[in-house]
């Protein structure tokens, strides 16, 4: 494009083409000087360590000519990826391009696959800069790689969806290969083939596969202590963010979390009167654990109990099925609280019976003693109404069982 080029828009009509204007760039036109110049920047983090001999023109070449090969491993330990990749004119080594990058993503996130697919990501970018500075319109790359299940996500799947692990890098991967105006090949390579066989005996791909692991492993130990966790940009279509972090998938739980947990925290701190740095103290996990242990209907159930949405006389006589809110045992304002704490010898009868099952199932269930005894006392000064139970609470977490 000419250094003067202006921006303009216009209309296509049938037989011509009308101008509306034209207005010069607001910033300055940038001369193209390296391979660098035009990665942009969301997928910077490809090049940091590129050594790209002549702006990559043996390597430019040998994609017309349908001789260029790319290989990359990834390297893998505590939570930490990096990988390595070259590319080359066939068997030969003069003026390859070789790189090392840490894999980007969560440390949750980042595993061996991860990492095999970051370099391929990387392989599609750095040929792709190749090819737009060289201004290939057709070409040929063969890569080689020895994830075979990455090779399959990339290249053989019809489609890619969200909920598929890493579906940020294998998305990005597949609409820049769809994009691409070159013919991309792909071959699965054994991995670490020099265990069984010597090195010299190993074809180009099998060498360049171990080369790779070396490098990755070397590029591992100089960035593990430096690099912290970093997340590209999307450059196609949406990304998910949970605050700083960038979520490789679509994943429903943590979505929820975010956006509902600390309402749903304050509402019930709010209602049952349970202060903020308590409600944060209960163990959801294992609540959630348990609740789905009741099988379906005791578990739809408890929640509407604790809403206060079940059936006793305040909520049948809100919804029009009675007209009156009165408990059938000692005529009182019928609540859930109410059914629980009822004064009528029948309901005491039932209470005590309750609690006596309870504390032998704690005892069944091999229960700490001081928790079983600290769950008994609590209930029982609850239904006596002794004390509130954000009082007994603090009792237990000071160590002392109420009584
Ligand atoms: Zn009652």
């Amino acid at each position: 494009m000419p250094l003067d080029a202006e921006r303009t828009t216009t209309t296509e009509h049938s037989n011509f083409v009308w101008c509306h204007g034209s207005t010069i760039l607001p910033y300055a036109i940038c001369p193209i000087m390296s391979i660098e110049n035009i990665i942009h920047n969301n997928d910077k983090w490809a090049i940091c360590t590129l050594h790209c001999p002549e702006n990559g023109s043996t390597v430019a070449q040998a994609i017309m000519r349908g001789n260029a090969i790319a290989v990359c491993n990834g390297s893998y330990k505590d939570h930490f990826g990096t990988a390595a990749l070259v590319l080359q004119n066939g068997n030969s080594q003069t003026s390859r391009i070789l790189r090392a990058h840490v894999t980007p993503g969560h440390p949750d996130d980042i595993n061996p696959y991860r990492s095999e697919l970051g370099c391929i990501l990387a392989i599609v970018i750095v040929t792709e800069a190749i090819a737009t500075f060289h201004d290939i319109a057709e070409g040929t790359i063969e890569i080689g790689c020895d994830c075979q299940s990455g090779l399959i996500a990339v290249f053989e799947h019809a489609y890619d969806t969200s909920k598929q692990p890493h579906h940020d890098i294998i998305h990005e991967i597949r609409r820049k290969l769809a994009d691409s105006r070159l013919t991309w090949k792909f071959r699965h390579v054994d991995g670490h083939q020099d265990k069984h066989i010597s090195y010299h005996l190993l074809d180009m791909w099998g060498q360049l596969n171990v080369e790779m692991d070396s490098l990755a492993k070397v590029y591992w130990n100089e960035t593990k202590p430096l690099v912290l966790p970093f997340y590209p940009p999307s450059s196609y279509g949406w990304s998910l963010w949970v605050g700083e972090r960038k979520l490789a998938s679509w994943d429903r739980e943590s979505l929820y979390n975010h956006a509902q947990s600390t309402p749903i925290l304050e509402h019930w701190s709010k209602r049952r009167n349970i202060p903020h740095h308590l409600i944060r103290s209960i163990d959801w996990e294992a609540c959630e654990h348990a609740i789905k242990l009741l099988g379906l209907t005791r578990s739809l159930w408890i929640p509407k109990w604790l809403a206060g949405f079940a059936p006793v006389g305040k909520v049948q006589k809100r919804n029009m099925f009675q007209d009156h809110a009165e408990c059938p045992r000692c005529s009182a304002f019928e609540t859930t609280a109410h059914v629980l704490l009822c004064p009528a010898p029948q309901a005491q009868r039932q209470w005590d019976s309750s609690l006596s099952n309870l504390d032998q199932w704690f005892a069944k269930a091999l229960t700490l003693p001081d928790l079983q005894n600290a769950v008994i006392t609590h209930l029982r000064s609850w239904r006596n109404q002794d004390a509130g139970p954000t009082e007994v609470i603090e009792k237990v977490k000071a160590g002392r069982c109420p009584n």
